[in-house]
């Protein structure tokens, strides 16, 4: 007979099932496929941890974002926004869709152009932009939206020689009544720059400005900023036509509506608290029309969101390695999964299911990764049942963000695979090798070991 480990007796109360504050059981469900598709088999197949996205979940985000803004709206666009995630097979859903690419790197803005994304549909963003990649953005026709008076200097250098005009925005920030300010990007409206800016632009006869832009935060939880936000482009834009008879053809309202997850600590979930895309298009969309635009100068309304079109679509599968009983009596579980590929973990409480069945007793637990380090925590204290070495566990909601700022650290950053509508799991990155790490790695004769 197999012997079973043995683990310290220990009395405590076990809930079976615990009230939450509106007296009903917090039931915590297993979860034991996503899409039609087993976990278990996911986690054969692909191995453990595994990402999982849904492309279904993908599409309908999308769609349903789009629709909020278009039944409101006359000239809308997406253009997804490649840090959030920039997986190919990532990007070419959004692309399918309709949308145009958001990039904020040289690197990226070549994912783009790989994903053949036209050059006019690419909205180059961020304050370091090489001149090489300027030059690039230029040839292009991109949507250079320029951070700063050296990238507006750079960017009026590079248009001497040429004929035709770069096409280019004024990032924009502003008071928006959300503290701190995010004022590092982008040309101040407040002080006067941003007007400065667009003049500058304008007055040199040399670029063609066609936008205005703000990126005003990230998982913002109140639509009036959005409502100050537009409010103050359209101010520039207006003042532009009728000052400087000049007019704007988009305002990028950029993205940060937040996705449904939890943020840390707080008390209701998610998914009850924040601020629909619905509530977020129809401050956004209600300002412009009522700016007092007449209705063939309605400039077009860009959206950049990030993980409010992903976030939802995207899974952790992962494997319990061992139970432990910390020094206070509190039980702890470790996973193979850590913070370096759960990057979110830091934000968010993120909701984690056991994918098969349990006994109905629960208990308050905290979620270690493997790393080696006091900062590997996955949730710092949530209800699960009793769950064992070998059992699987699925973390949701975490399509934004981890696949891009994922670390190399220790381990190997695992595989990721799409499912798509017809419920078939494709791999659309395999899990990393050692070989693959170590290949741009070289030893100093000297050091070599000798074999
Ligand atoms: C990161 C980023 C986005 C996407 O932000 P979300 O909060 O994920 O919607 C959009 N635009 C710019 C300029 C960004 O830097």
């Amino acid at each position: 007979m197999e012997k079973l480990p043995y683990e310290k007796p220990y009395i405590k109360k076990l809930h079976a099932g615990v009230m939450n504050k509106f007296g009903t059981r917090s039931g915590v469900q297993p979860v034991k496929s996503i899409d039609g598709v087993l976990v278990k088999t996911l986690i054969e197949n692909y191995g453990s941890p595994v990402f999982v996205l849904s492309e279904k979940q993908i599409r309908k985000n999308y769609r349903s974002a789009y629709r909020a803004f278009s039944t409101r709206y006359p000239k809308v666009q997406f253009a997804w926004s490649y840090k959030t995630n920039y997986l190919n097979a990532v990007c070419q859903v959004f692309h399918q869709e309709g949308s145009w690419a958001e990039v904020v790197s040289g690197f990226e803005y070549e994912k783009a152009v790989g994903n053949g994304v036209p050059g006019n549909k690419i909205i180059f963003n961020g304050p370091g932009k090489s001149n090489d990649e300027l030059k690039t953005a230029i040839k292009n026709d991109s949507l250079i939206h320029i951070d700063h008076f050296e990238e507006l200097n750079q960017l009026l250098i590079l248009s001497q020689e040429l004929t035709g005009k770069p096409r280019v925005a004024i990032r924009v920030n502003m008071d928006t009544g959300v503290y701190p300010l995010w004022d590092r990007f982008g040309f101040n409206y407040e002080n006067g720059e941003a007007w400065t800016a667009l003049s500058k632009v304008i007055d040199s006869g040399k670029l063609h400005l066609a936008g205005l832009h703000c990126h005003i935060g990230t998982y913002m939880l109140t639509t009036d900023a959005y409502g100050i936000a537009a409010n103050k482009l359209c101010d520039l834009a207006m003042n532009c036509q009728t000052q400087l008879n000049h007019k704007i053809e988009y305002i990028d309202m950029g993205g940060g509506f937040p996705s449904t997850n939890t943020l840390k600590g707080a008390y209701l979930p998610g998914q009850d608290t924040v601020p629909s895309v619905d509530d977020f298009a129809e401050v956004i969309t209600s300002t412009l029309l009522n700016f007092g635009f007449a209705n063939e100068d309605l400039p077009m309304l860009i959206l950049e969101s990030g993980r409010v079109l992903i976030d939802d679509a995207g899974y952790l599968l992962g494997t319990i390695i061992a139970n432990k009983r910390l020094s206070t009596g509190k039980r702890a579980l470790i996973v193979d999964f850590g913070v370096n590929v759960l990057f979110t973990s830091f934000w968010y409480d993120h909701q984690v299911s056991p994918a098969q069945d349990f006994m109905p007793h629960n208990e308050n637990m905290v979620i270690y990764g493997p790393l080696c380090m006091n900062i590997d925590v996955i949730r710092e204290g949530i209800n699960l049942p009793l769950l064992n070495p070998g059992d699987q566990v699925v973390v949701h909601k975490v399509g934004a963000y981890n696949m891009t700022q994922w670390m190399q650290f220790i381990t190997l950053r695992p595989a990721v695979v799409l499912i798509d509508e017809q419920q078939r799991p494709h791999l659309i990155r395999s899990n990393e090798t050692l070989g693959y790490i170590e290949e741009p790695e070289f030893i100093p004769i000297h050091l070599k070991a000798n074999k």
